[in-house]
């Protein structure tokens, strides 16, 4: 069989064995297809049985997650971890809380997150987990107790050398402070390395509520570069307000670039003098309020419930909201308006329609994986200072961070060359790259 075949043959086994997981499917297929120059050079990998491992978790939870609303009323949610793969460390990867939770995503999302953790060179393993359960409009108390009821079930699951969750949409410093106190408690030890993304009084590192942000802009930097171009006077948008979207907003404005449309789930926002970031923070993080209420406080800003902020234009785009956010129809305006790099901060936010668009544009194309990956590279900074218990300076985690973006983004390049004869090819420079270092390990390791 050749080895397209047989990457054929594994995809529609995968397909097969998890029915009506579209995301995961989407997944599997972006780096499956990408893999054929990889086996050509390592047939080792081709041989039966390998890429199936990869495409198979080593460990799949489900689980029941009941708590008491603040009417004194019983519901349930349901909770996921998936434990992907462990070659080159503990599982690792965020926590969603989401109404779109399901089994599909957070398989589409921990196996994205082998790859991008395997390309950071830090040792982790990949894993995802979240719940169904949707914060938006609950009481802190209510939080606390869903946080709660989640981790005692989970807490079996989890260890600084198991697997190490952290933040993802839904779950911030607050959830995590919920979720630590209850493993703490059950388990009766400050194991301060069992989760990431906590705040820095107690185990955090500087710069991890930054880093996924400022290093999506850092690699969107070094894309621009290689056209012996910068983020100076260029105007840009980024879709999403959360953790990843504000931060990417605060590293645009620091390199002299100017921010001109964000979004969030009930529309989006034009501002034209560039987005005021103390007000967005306002509005997003401390009200938790929706995006009118910037344009309401704001002099020239406009907010649209209908339409897309991709219709703005641009020199790049910074899509850091959700899966598939980005589509065919949304890449074509925005090459039409001129756009000149993308860069994934959210994981998968382009379809695969709206990739292939970029990529006929010649649009530099930086996929989520690579891009995003300065967020987990920084948990693993602090899951380091936990062992050590070290604290290191804000200054001193972001230039590690810093460096790590720009040796991702070469070896992104590099591996590109290598194998397809194309330094731009992000998207195979980053899944052959991630693959290659997760194969070496697992083969290492024997058939587990
Ligand atoms: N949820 C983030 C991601 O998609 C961060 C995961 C982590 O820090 O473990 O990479």
């Amino acid at each position: 069989m050749s080895i397209r075949a047989h990457i054929d043959a594994v995809y529609d086994e995968v397909r097969r064995r998890n029915p009506g997981e579209a995301e995961f499917h989407q997944a599997a297929a972006e780096v499956l297809h990408s893999l054929t120059p990889a086996l050509e050079r390592h047939p080792e990998y081709a041989e039966p049985g390998f890429l199936e491992r990869l495409c198979e978790p080593e460990r799949q939870l489900i689980f029941r997650v009941p708590w008491v609303d603040d009417q004194g009323v019983v519901r349930v949610n349901r909770g996921f971890r998936v434990e992907f793969n462990s070659a080159l460390g503990p599982y690792k990867g965020g926590l969603r809380f989401h109404p779109s939770v399901n089994l599909g995503i957070v398989k589409f999302l921990g196996f994205e997150q082998i790859f991008k953790n395997a390309l950071t060179g830090l040792g982790i393993g990949g894993g995802k987990g979240g719940s169904d359960f949707d914060p938006k409009g609950r009481s802190d108390a209510e939080v606390m107790r869903f946080c709660q009821s989640f981790m005692t079930e989970l807490y079996r699951h989890l260890g600084e050398h198991t697997d190490v969750p952290a933040g993802d949409i839904g779950v911030g410093a607050r959830e995590i402070g919920y979720l630590f106190g209850q493993y703490k408690r059950i388990t009766n030890r400050y194991e301060a390395g069992v989760l990431t993304g906590k705040p820095v009084g107690w185990g955090g590192s500087h710069a991890r509520t930054e880093a996924t942000g400022y290093g999506a802009v850092y690699f969107a930097q070094e894309m621009l570069a290689t056209r012996g171009e910068s983020f100076d006077g260029r105007r840009v948008v980024v879709s999403g307000s959360g953790n990843v979207a504000v931060y990417a907003v605060e590293k645009v404005h620091a390199l002299g670039g100017r921010v001109v449309a964000c979004s969030d789930s009930s529309g989006y926002l034009v501002d034209d003098n560039g987005i005021d970031l103390d007000l967005l923070k306002d509005v997003k993080e401390v009200r938790r309020a929706r995006l009118s209420a910037y344009a309401e406080a704001r002099p020239g800003a406009v907010f649209s419930a209908r339409g897309t902020l991709y219709d703005v234009p641009c020199d790049v785009a910074l899509p850091c909201a959700t899966q598939n956010e980005l589509r065919r129809e949304d890449a074509v305006s925005l090459v039409k308006n001129g756009v000149r790099a993308v860069a994934e901060g959210a994981n998968m936010p382009c379809t695969p329609e709206a990739v292939e668009v970029f990529r006929d544009a010649g649009v530099l194309f930086g996929p989520g994986k690579a891009a995003n990956a300065g967020g987990v590279a920084t948990s693993a900074l602090e899951m380091q200072q936990n062992a050590a218990r070290d604290t290191w300076t804000f200054d001193q985690t972001e230039s590690r961070l810093a460096t790590i973006m720009r040796t991702v983004h070469t070896e992104c390049r590099t591996t590109a060359d290598t194998y397809a004869a194309d330094p731009d090819d992000y998207v195979l420079g980053a899944n052959v790259a991630g693959f290659l270092r997760v194969a070496e390990a697992m083969t290492a390791q024997g058939v587990i």
